[in-house]
């Protein structure tokens, strides 16, 4: 069972290139070492054939989750990586840094739109208070919101960019629309929808929640969380632990 559960996370972790391994060893890694007989069926139910190997075991060092340095690794992108100027700061593009419900309905809506034959690059996701606050700065093209009032500063949004023949597309309206439409089907919020700045890039999940709730830290009730995302409390407090190192790195980094 345990050789399951870990080739289950080492395929989908590794499965996207945006995707590593995070919340799922370090959370079902301990889940699966208290799993019931009885619930054995349930989880096996939800595991597609196609992962269903034997050769790979719990102790796999790939497995093993960083929770002091792991926040490290997360995947970052200088300026103009999709031709345009988005300031000094380095933007954070790792999935692993999204909220988990999030991050989930975004690997969906990339493979929907790979279906579609539009392929999806990710210009931005956890972004610190340093980052928006040089967003602020650059001004209203760029963002309305302050340090704190972004969805992106609670792991909740995202930027991206469809890319045709390796070059970002952020001009074809019709594009956006395909791609914003797929992502209103997984009931994510689009920016293609505002005006001030019109944002197709930009996708948002809050569950309902306004950002003052968010700010007091408080996150969305997901839905069957209890079959899903059974150690949802422990991924959030681990990545809030990251957002953190990357909030002081960054801060750090506008100091000097
Ligand atoms: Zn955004």
């Amino acid at each position: 069972m345990l050789a399951l559960v870990a080739l289950v996370l080492l395929n989908y972790n590794f499965s996207q290139a945006q995707d590593r391994g995070l919340f799922s060893p370090f959370d079902c890694r301990e889940h699966a070492e208290t799993v019931e007989d009885d619930t054995q069926l349930d989880i096996a139910s939800f595991i597609p054939d196609i992962f269903v190997q034997e050769d790979i075991t719990i102790d796999d060092p790939l497995l093993m989750v960083d929770t002091v340095n792991g926040w490290k690794d997360w995947m970052f992108v200088e300026n103009f990586a999709f031709g345009k100027d988005r300031g000094d700061l380095p933007m954070i593009t790792d999935m692993a840094a999204l909220h988990p419900f999030f991050r989930d309905r975004i690997l969906s809506l990339v493979e929907t739109c790979k279906r579609k034959g539009i392929e999806l690059a990710v210009v931005e996701t956890y972004r610190t208070h340093a980052k928006q606050d040089e967003y602020k700065i650059m001004g209203k093209r760029y963002t309305s919101s302050g340090a704190g009032k972004s969805k992106h500063q609670y792991g909740l949004a995202i930027d991206v960019v469809p890319m045709v023949n390796g070059k970002a597309i952020w001009d074809n309206s019709a594009l956006w629309r395909k791609v914003g439409t797929a992502g209103e089907k997984l009931g994510l919020r689009w920016g293609g929808r505002w005006k001030k700045p019109y944002d197709p890039g930009h996708f948002e999940w809050t569950g309902g929640l306004a950002t003052a709730n968010l700010h007091q830290g408080t996150f969305p009730t997901v839905p069957l969380r209890d079959e899903h995302y059974p150690c949802l409390d422990e991924d959030i407090k681990l990545l809030r632990k990251y957002w953190s190192e990357w909030e002081t790195s960054q801060s750090s980094l506008t100091r000097k």
